[in-house]
């Protein structure tokens, strides 16, 4: 791939186009792995998964009352109700083979499984029946099956109050498709259909290496020396990388020099990474030489994404590992990752829905972009009930949106996206935002 590196083909490409490109240039990784279904939680699914079996495996009742005939109960009203032999109690877990005849009811409770020839459950509260909630204390069971008959004052049709067989999963259907990415809802569903473990791409390895002279150690303690800070960008990378459910590698911090940087990429390449992830020394700087060494040991075909924060991103490939250079300041270097590197992540485990959820809110603030580049403002989005009962997102941005401003990105839960061509948004005016967490900040 070579989108626009070299003076020849040089121009500013947009973040879609970029993320396009990326994406076009990875495939899920091939290595799968079987993993017991509590630990595929974040995992992405390999394969199409059939029902094994029908669940539920049987009709059951979804409430407690009688099961009947339904045509039993067709002229059964308040003032003349129809009165039915109870020939028996049916609780969860239990069965019988005794088909309910014509004028018959069984006393069931939720979940136990539909008698034969029965076809409805009239409610406790349609009959004269009391359920265990009027319980006065004597032995539950014999409580039910004391009862000789019950009146019915409502007509019920058939299938109310059953749940069918095979509603929730048919046995042979697909249950869930490959490229899933397992949330806990998926991991129920696995659960409930009895499968006890499942094939998942394996874990990419991602190496994290900070970049620069001024960044002292990560355990460091005491005054910082003049000129010095601290590296907020290897934990920020690392943490992000995590969350997107990779292995992560820590390659600590190098010194601008190029022996440095190759050396601690060189061991990332060495330790198995599939990905590598920089953060600084990118720009256009005399101590900026990342961008040289990774062009130096392989090749480098993106290089300066029109948008703001993060407008010197590069990707290249170092000794024909995949890497991502991103800028040092620590929102930029936050901002692309989940701008470009995420969706890379999400491809190369095999995740489907690599592109992001965007939804349109309403600017309750001014906001302005000077910066003639696509702008990622740090935003703080809520849902509001609007007149009428309409239901609409709001957004303002964090405050003031300086790249080196870290605590923004801690209290934004969006990001706000202006394009290159939007000088201007009025307050009250629609704006497009990217959801980081869709719940509300305090
Ligand atoms: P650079 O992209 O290397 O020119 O860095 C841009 C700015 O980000 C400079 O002010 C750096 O000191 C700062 N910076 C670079 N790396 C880090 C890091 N790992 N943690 C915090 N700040 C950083
Ligand atoms: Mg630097």
């Amino acid at each position: 791939m070579q989108v626009n590196d070299g003076p020849a083909q040089w121009r500013r490409i947009p973040v879609d186009e970029a993320m396009r490109a990326l994406l076009a240039e990875f495939d899920p990784v091939a290595d799968h792995e079987r993993v017991p279904v509590q630990d595929a939680l974040g995992r992405t699914l390999v394969e199409d998964i059939p029902a094994p079996a029908d669940v539920p495996p049987f009709d059951y009742a979804t409430l407690d009352g009688y099961a009947v005939r339904a045509a039993d109960t067709d002229r059964a009203s308040r003032d003349r109700p129809v009165a039915l032999a109870v020939i028996g109690v049916l609780a969860a877990g239990a069965v019988t083979s005794r088909p309910l005849g014509m004028g018959e009811a069984y006393r069931i409770l939720t979940g136990a499984p539909m008698p034969p020839g029965a076809d409805a459950v009239v409610p406790f509260e349609g009959t004269d029946g009391k359920g265990f909630g009027g319980w006065d204390g004597s032995d539950a069971m014999s409580l039910g099956l004391a009862q000789e008959r019950v009146a019915v004052r409502v007509p019920v049709r058939a299938g109310d109050d059953v749940r069918r067989r095979a509603e929730d999963q048919r046995s042979g259907e697909v249950l869930l498709r490959s490229g899933t990415r397992v949330r806990p809802a998926e991991v129920a569903v696995l659960a409930s259909a009895g499968i006890r473990s499942t094939w998942v791409h394996r874990r990419i390895r991602i190496g994290v290496l900070s970049t620069g002279d001024e960044l002292v150690a990560r355990d460091h303690v005491g005054p910082l020396g003049p000129g010095r800070i601290r590296d907020a960008n290897g934990p920020a990378l690392l943490a992000l990388a995590s969350r997107d459910g990779a292995e992560t590698v820590d390659l600590g911090q190098a010194l601008d020099e190029p022996t440095s940087v190759r050396a601690s990429l060189l061991s990332g390449v060495e330790r198995g990474c599939d990905l590598l992830v920089t953060s600084g020394g990118v720009s256009m700087g005399d101590r900026d030489m990342v961008r040289q060494v990774i062009r130096d040991d392989g090749e480098v075909s993106i290089w300066s994404i029109d948008v703001r924060p993060g407008k010197p991103f590069t990707f290249g490939r170092f000794h024909g590992v995949p890497i991502m250079a991103l800028p040092g300041n620590p929102v930029s270097a936050m901002v692309t990752y989940e701008l470009l590197v995420n969706p890379v992540v999400r491809r190369m485990q095999g995740d489907r829905a690599a592109v992001p959820v965007e939804v349109m809110a309403i600017a309750d603030q001014e906001l302005l972009n000077d910066s003639g580049r696509e702008n990622f403002v740090r935003g703080v989005a809520r849902i509001e009930g609007g007149d009428r009962g309409a239901i609409e997102w709001h957004v303002r941005p964090t405050g003031p949106q300086g790249s080196g401003i870290l605590t923004s990105m801690s209290r934004a839960n969006c990001l706000i996206r202006l394009s290159a061509a939007t000088k201007h948004v009025a307050r009250g005016a629609r704006v497009r935002l990217r959801l980081m967490d869709a719940f509300p900040l305090w």
